[in-house]
């Protein structure tokens, strides 16, 4: 079974048993040994006294816990697959994703205990004394699905709509880990991955890539996101990866400048997931140097569409370095990238369409969802509902998400580039910006602001977009907000403000 994350434990375990699988915090938590002979005992459970069937869906539902890892790992022992769920949602949609995926049983976190009390299936939750009794069985022998079977039910964000869940196989994981080796970041054996983003997203995926070197993964003590901790993490541990949003890439940044802590142990740190503004990438580089890549990817093609690696961060001497700083990189080595217009046409380098893309990353459709897998999925080519031009020299400029194109008077109006022209004024720490429909313009644009101490005139901002941008881009109707609203993975909520903004 070469392309199961099943083969990469078992080759962890055969090479290297006593090396340190997990820490949480600073402490090793479990070896390889330890980890296998838990995560078989769980899977055993899962199959003899659970009742599961090879197929059937795990729910994972858990902050990041170091039994999260075991948890993913089991089901995949047992030849099951897993649906990683948001831990911060409400315990509505919760229940909405553990009915729509069928899931057959859930492991949680205790801070679930009341959200899952309605479960109509067996929740088991981390770290009490029924998980320990389970992980604690008779370890079964690895029993992996086939490469293109179902192996994680990634339900989107739903940041535009109601979650759609995301149908990705074994060998969608192959691919997404060999991407990461091939673009990424090299993962050195003693390495370490730091999970400081939530593992139900981005950062759960990439546990392959050192778990395939036998290298070790990072939990949090606090769980999550906590600058602070992060930054003393990265005084302990070597050669440290990470993956982060660009907001809370930013709040480090932002803690590191305050702390003059410079994260000796970071090697890289994988940034993605939404917008990076240059001006941020600019800044977090000031402070921690040139150890920065990104991805740009979405649920239906995991982390993986394309990348902006470390040397094309560090290329200043290139003359289109700005350009390519503010792109989100070439595609990766076996992903094609098109941009195609409304009747499904090629376009040349240069013109702004839809992004769409084809490769071994590609998700097999949505989970019981033909009319939405049909939309997205046209003749082989995942059509990503981003909106983007490539260069000559294959450099993906990423416009907006095309359902956050702003239409005002007929033209378009690309949210990012006015907020990157907003987020230049020294007191700006963070923007969004969205349209509010308009009787004349058909929609107007309308600025969230953040701002760092003291709030600017708005008369300033209106003319530093004069200076930069068409006028008709210009917002007309600023609003300051102490916080943008954010998901769990740092997403701005656009859905959110655009409520806000309505007349
Ligand atoms: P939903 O699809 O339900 O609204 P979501 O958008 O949060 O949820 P994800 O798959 O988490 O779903 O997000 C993927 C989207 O995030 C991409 O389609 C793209 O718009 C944006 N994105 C991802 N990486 C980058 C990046 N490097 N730069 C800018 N935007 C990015």
């Amino acid at each position: 079974h070469p392309v199961n994350p099943v083969s990469w434990l078992d080759s962890a375990v055969r090479h290297t048993p006593d090396a340190v699988a997990v820490y949480r915090g600073a402490a090793p938590w479990a070896s390889y040994r330890r980890l296998a002979g838990r995560v078989g005992g769980l899977a055993a459970a899962l199959r003899g006294p659970m009742g599961l069937a090879a197929g059937d869906r795990v729910a994972i539902v858990m902050r990041n816990l170091p039994q999260y890892l075991e948890a993913m790992y089991a089901a995949w022992w047992a030849g099951l697959a897993a649906v990683p769920v948001n831990s911060k949602l409400h315990a509505r949609e919760v229940a909405y994703i553990l009915e729509h995926s069928g899931a057959r049983a859930v492991f949680a976190s205790d801070d679930w205990r009341e959200g899952l009390s309605a479960a109509t299936v067996p929740v088991i939750e981390a770290g009490s004394r029924e998980y320990d009794r389970l992980a604690a069985s008779a370890p079964m022998a690895a029993s992996p699905a086939a490469a293109d079977a179902l192996a994680w039910l990634f339900y989107t964000s739903g940041t535009t709509g109601r979650p759609k869940g995301a149908m990705l196989s074994h060998a969608n994981l192959a691919a997404m880990t060999q991407a990461y080796f091939a673009s990424v970041d090299e993962v050195l054996v003693q390495g370490r991955l730091l999970h400081a983003a939530p593992l139900s997203h981005g950062s759960g995926l990439y546990t392959f890539t050192h778990l395939a070197r036998g290298a070790a993964q990072v939990i949090p003590e606090s769980g999550g996101f906590d600058a602070a901790e992060v930054l003393e993490l990265l005084e302990r541990h070597e050669n440290v990866s990470m993956f982060a949003a660009p907001t809370i890439v930013r709040r480090l940044v932002d803690a590191g400048m305050a702390s003059g802590a410079r994260a000796p142990g970071l090697q890289t740190l994988i940034y993605g997931g939404g917008p990076m503004y240059t001006a941020d990438i600019r800044a977090a580089m000031r402070v921690f140097g040139n150890r920065f890549a990104q991805i740009y990817g979405q649920g239906e093609s995991p982390m993986t569409i394309t990348a902006l690696s470390k040397s094309h961060h560090g290329d200043t001497a290139h003359p289109r370095y700005a350009q390519r700083l503010a792109s989100v990189g070439i595609a990766h080595a076996g992903t094609e990238v098109a941009i195609r217009d409304g009747e499904g046409r090629d376009l040349p380098a240069g013109d702004v369409g839809e992004i769409c893309v084809r490769g071994a990353t590609v998700m097999a459709g949505y989970w019981n969802d033909p009319a939405a897998t049909a939309k997205a999925l046209r003749d082989t080519w995942l059509w990503t509902g981003d909106i983007g031009a490539l260069d000559a020299d294959g450099f993906l400029t990423l416009k907006d998400r095309s359902k956050d194109v702003i239409i005002s008077g007929g033209s378009n109006i690309y949210p990012r580039e006015v907020e990157e022209v907003l987020l230049t004024h020294p007191a700006v720490a963070e923007v969004a910006v969205v349209g509010r429909p308009d009787p004349e313009w058909g929609e107007v644009v309308v600025a969230f602001v953040v701002a760092r101490g003291p709030r600017p005139p708005v008369e300033e901002l209106d003319r530093l977009c004069l200076e930069r941008i068409a006028r008709f881009k210009r917002p007309k109707d600023y609003r300051y907000l102490d916080a943008l609203p954010k998901n769990n993975y740092g997403k701005v909520l656009k859905t959110e403000l655009r409520k806000l903004a309505a007349p």
